[in-house]
Order: structure tokens, then sequence, then C-alpha cells
């Protein structure tokens, strides 16, 4: 009987003959407990084995490269507002009280001058702060 197990040094998955107590890690050399080994698939055929260490390789990058939340882990995390900002997030929260709606173009309007990280992160702190909410895609409005 053949499995799948991974290298508990490097991480490497392998095929192994799980009739033996141990084997060597091909990458890096260190030695792998089969017994102890969580096996990720088993089979008695060579070329399912192969196939299958090439499957498991694949499902874990997948799971390394692609965690629950995406979207969320993109954020930035929330920024304390600069100095020159606090005048903005002024403004900004006395043009939500004039609006019923807006867009991130219009809050730009709005604000004057304000460059794009500025922008963001004013954005970020009215959600975070639960002062607006984002109604549709791309459109906030006052909470
Ligand atoms: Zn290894």
């Amino acid at each position: 009987m053949f499995g799948v197990i991974v290298c508990p040094h490097c991480t490497l998955v392998l095929g192994a003959d799980l009739e033996m107590a141990r084997v060597t890690c091909p990458r890096c050399g260190g030695k792998v407990n089969v017994r102890k080994a969580k096996v990720y698939f088993r089979t008695d055929s060579g070329k399912e084995l192969a196939e299958a260490v090439r499957q498991v390789g694949e499902r874990l990058v997948y799971d390394i490269e692609s965690p629950a939340a995406p979207d969320v882990a993109r954020l930035p995390a929330k920024a304390p507002l600069r100095g020159e900002e606090t005048a903005l997030w002024t403004q900004a929260q006395k043009m939500i009280e004039e609006v019923e709606e807006f867009s991130r173009e219009e809050l730009r309007a709005a604000l004057g001058g304000v460059d794009e990280d500025q922008l963001d992160r004013i954005l970020f702190n009215l959600l975070e702060d639960g002062i607006i909410y984002e109604a549709t895609a791309g459109r906030y409005r006052p909470a």
C-alpha cells in the first residue's frame, strides 16, 4: 500500500510505501516517520500514487495562497488619520450629513485636493467607525 504524506521538515509532498517505518525526504534529507504521518491518499497503484502526489501538492499550495477571506485580508488595518487629514475628515462628515448616497468619486470631489491614499484612508475609517456603509458596490450611504 502506498500513500501520500507530507515531509514535516520541509512540507514536500511525498509518495511513500506505507509498509516502511520511515522514508528519507528527497528534498531536505530529513527522516519522515511514515507510521505517524498524516496520509492524504492511499492506493495500491504506483501510477495513481504519482497523480495523487501531484494533486495533493496543488491543493496544499492552493490552501496557502487562498486564505478564507481574501477581500478582507487585502484591506489595510485601520489607519489613524494624520494631522492634515482631520480637516478632510470633518469635511467628509459634513458632506455625508447632506447626501443620501455617494460614490468614492463624489467624496473625492467634495474633499477637493485629496490623494488616493488619503481618500482610501478616510473612506476606510468612515466604514470602520460605522458612519457609512456600502449600500451597493461602490455606493455609500450614511449609516
Ligand atoms: Zn523534506
